[in-house]
Formats: C-alpha cells, structure tokens, sequence
C-alpha cells in the first residue's frame, strides 16, 4: 500500500475517517475557514491567491538566508531547462507574506493610494521534523496589510482581528504575547549588545547559538537549547536599548490592544523565526490540554523593510500567519457540528422510482440537502441507511402513497411519520425542518 508521504495527512469526512481522528475532519477545517472569510469582510479585506510555488530566490532573500526555514525547511529543486531558457531554483512556498509581497510589487499595487488588505488560505511547506501539531504540508490563513502607513492603531487592528476569530472559534485558555523588535538601527545596537553579552561565554552556548553568534544574533532568543536559557534570560531587553520613535510606537500599540479590551503579556524574548520584523511581532498561544507542546496558534507582526527588499518602493506592512491545523486541533468538538443531510428518499417498487426522482431533485432545488440512492433495497433497509447517513428526514414513496397521493414523511430522529399531500409535501418539510 502507498501511504501519505511523512507528516503530511488526508482531510477527511468524518464518516470516512477510520481512526475518528477530529483533528483532520474536514468539516473543522471548513468551518474556521468560513468563520475567517466571515471576520476578513468585516475588516475590509480581500482574498489573494498566490502560487504554491515561487522562485526560490523570492524566499531567500524575503525570508531571510540565516532562518531556519531557508536554511533547512524548503522544498526546492531546479526545473528542468526547456524553451523558458536555463532551469532555474523553484521552491514550495514555505510561507505567504514573501509571495504577497511580490505580488504588491508586481501588480504595482503601491500606486493605490489606499491601504491594501489581504488575506490567503492554503497550504505551505516546510520539511520539518514532524509531531502533534507539526506537519510538513499545513495550512495558514493569513493576512498582510500593506501601504504608506505604518500607524500602530493597524498593528492593534490586526491583532484584533486574530483574537477575535479565535476566540469565535472557541479556542480555550489563549494567550496574546507581544514585543517589539525595534527598527534597524535598534536591532543593530541590540545584536552589538547581544554580541557584547556573549562573546565572553560563547562556549556556554549550544552549537547553533555560536554559529548564530558570528551570523544572525537575534536568532539565539528563539533557540530551544536548554543550556541557552540562562543566558538568554540574562539578556537586556530588547526595548531598553530603543530609541523613542520604536518605544512611542510600541507603547501606542499597547495603548490600542488595552482600549480594545484585548489582555496581552509582553514577552521581550520574543523575535519570531523569520528576519523580515520590524517593531511590533506577536504570537498567539493556547494552553488547552488537546494541543500539546506545538501550542503557538498565530503570529505575526510589522516588517517595514520587506517590500524594498524585494525590489519594491519603501513600504509599510503588517501580517500575521494562524495555523489552520492547530486552531482545528484546539477547537472544541461541539464548536463546529459535522453537517447532516436533511433529506433522505426512500422509493419502494419500480413504479416510485421516476417520481422519487423528481422529489429529490424539487427538494435540492429548495436547498434542502437531498440524499438518494437509486438501487432497490427494502423498507428496513432503506430506513437503516438513512439512519446511517445521519438524516433528519425521510421521505417515503410506494405504490400505496402514489395511488393516493398523501405521501409519509418520517421525522427519523423522533421515529414519527405523518401522510402529506403530494402537491405540498415539500412545504411541509421546509417548514418543520425549522
Ligand atoms: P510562522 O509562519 O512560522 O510564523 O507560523 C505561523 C503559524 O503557522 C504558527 O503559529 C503555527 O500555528 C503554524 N505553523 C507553522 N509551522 C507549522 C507546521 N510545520 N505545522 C503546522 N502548523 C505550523
């Protein structure tokens, strides 16, 4: 048998799913999606559809080449050379804002002079090393708000947002961590004090955190490494070594999330793994049991710089990323109910079939859920099948009910039946399907 390649899983019906694993039912999956579209119109954005695949070099530099994601993460192979000139390095998108950001560049969206909201749902890819919550193919809806300004009132808005749907979704005990990682000229005196702090006790640090010493400093906040931690706690933070522009603004945006009711902990070691952040990042966590150690729900944050560094004009942006498999993970069973079929059509005998038919097809004309399966069977059957299905309703059709013309509509979930007209049989059930 050939399965699914590692960490990567179908998303099933849930009556099709042998193991009854909720966390890969697809009615879940729908339902935060429709919940997200729903909160994205409210917030005036519209939906952008990259491709699944990009010139790697979009992710080099936009990612940045010191992340992990880039530096070990990426899908990426050299297409074949053909009439399109030399192959070149393609990659399986490892995230969103990159490929947004290209796209606001290319389609020159930077001439509007209104601010641009976007949102994308859809999969990414990133070889990592599997577990509960970490899969190497996953889904992200996100958003990047792009423009001339960088008011922090859009950074609170953004993270409005994302409390708000996952809230709506139901998500227990969630946690909004903030920091700021400054702008560039901050970061820099933040590396140097970083360097300073360290250098004397690089042999202290993990094998990664010395390399990072030398190549990207700000990365040795997010290392795991166990015998980093004291020395990463040791650290100045980050904010004390800003000027007051990088201060106002993430005091502001603190001022925004406290006048919207939104509780937040400033976290200072918080940098996120990709290099493209300027001043606010965020990061949202759950601390419900079902979810594990992969608890981080969404993140995101400012990233000033990105758009020029993919060869665009100087702009503002603001994003975040939610992992669609984590808040269907952590969302609660009874929030998203599996949808039923409101209608099943029982024909009994040749002679109820055409008409049974037509039934079906009135009742899906109406919007009502139809279901309906042509092959004969018996009454019990056929009951027990509908049962199976999960309908609410029955319809039933024999020779007997044609010749008279009163047709039996069997509430299933209360074992009633009651004779209804033919004429008028469908506005029967429209009106007690409530
Ligand atoms: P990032 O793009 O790394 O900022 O991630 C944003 C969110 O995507 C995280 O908070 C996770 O919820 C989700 N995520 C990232 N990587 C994975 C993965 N390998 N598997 C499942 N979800 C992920």
């Amino acid at each position: 048998m050939i399965r699914t390649a590692p960490y990567t899983r179908d998303l099933l019906p849930a009556a099709l799913s042998n193991d009854r694993d909720a966390s890969a039912f697809i009615h879940r999956f729908q339902f935060v999606e429709d919940l997200a579209r729903e909160w994205f119109r409210r917030y005036g954005f519209q939906e952008i559809r990259t491709p699944i695949f990009e010139r790697t070099e979009l992710f080099t530099r936009g990612v940045g080449s010191e992340t992990d994601i880039v530096t070990k993460e990426m899908y990426t192979w050299r297409d074949r050379a053909g009439e399109d000139g030399e192959g070149e390095s393609l990659t399986l998108r490892p995230e969103s804002t990159a490929p947004v950001a290209r796209a606001y560049i290319q389609h020159q969206m930077w001439q509007r002079a209104e601010t641009v909201r976007l949102y994308y749902i859809g999969p990414q890819f990133r070889r990592e090393r599997g577990q509960r919550g970490r899969f190497r193919q996953f889904f992200q809806i996100g958003a990047e708000v792009l423009g001339g300004s960088d008011h922090p009132a859009l950074d609170a808005e953004g993270i409005e947002l994302v409390m708000g749907l996952l809230t709506e979704a139901g998500i227990p005990d969630l946690e909004l961590r903030l920091n700021t990682v400054g702008n560039a000229a901050g970061r820099a005196r933040f590396v140097a004090a970083i360097r300073e702090a360290l250098a004397p006790r690089a042999h202290e640090l993990s094998e990664d955190s010395r390399r990072r010493l030398e190549t990207n400093p700000l990365r040795i906040l997010d290392s795991k490494a166990e015998q980093d931690q004291p020395l990463i706690a040791a650290l100045p933070p980050i904010y004390d070594v800003l000027d007051e522009g990088c201060r106002a603004h993430f005091d502001a945006v603190r001022h925004y999330l406290d006048a919207a009711g939104i509780p937040y902990v400033v976290d200072a070691r918080l940098v996120r793994g990709l290099d493209y952040y300027t001043q606010t990042v965020f990061e949202v966590v759950s601390h419900a049991p079902s979810i594990g150690a992969q608890n981080a729900l969404a993140g995101g944050g400012r990233y000033d710089g990105l758009v020029e560094t993919l060869g665009g004009p100087p702009t503002k942006g603001f994003g975040f990323a939610l992992g669609l498999d984590r808040v269907v993970l952590a969302m609660p069973e009874h929030r998203a109910p599996e949808p039923q079929p409101e209608l099943f059509v029982i024909y009994l005998g040749a002679s109820a079939l055409e008409p049974a038919l037509h039934a079906v097809r009135q009742a899906r004309r109406a919007g009502v859920a139809a279901l309906f399966e042509p092959t004969p069977r018996s009454l019990k059957s056929a009951l027990r099948l509908a049962n199976k299905y999960g309908a609410r309703f029955a319809l039933l059709l024999g020779e007997a009910e044609l010749a008279s013309g009163q047709w039996v509509l069997r509430d299933l979930a209360r074992a009633e039946q009651t004779a209804v007209p033919a004429e008028t049989w469908l506005q029967h059930l429209l009106a007690r399907r409530g």
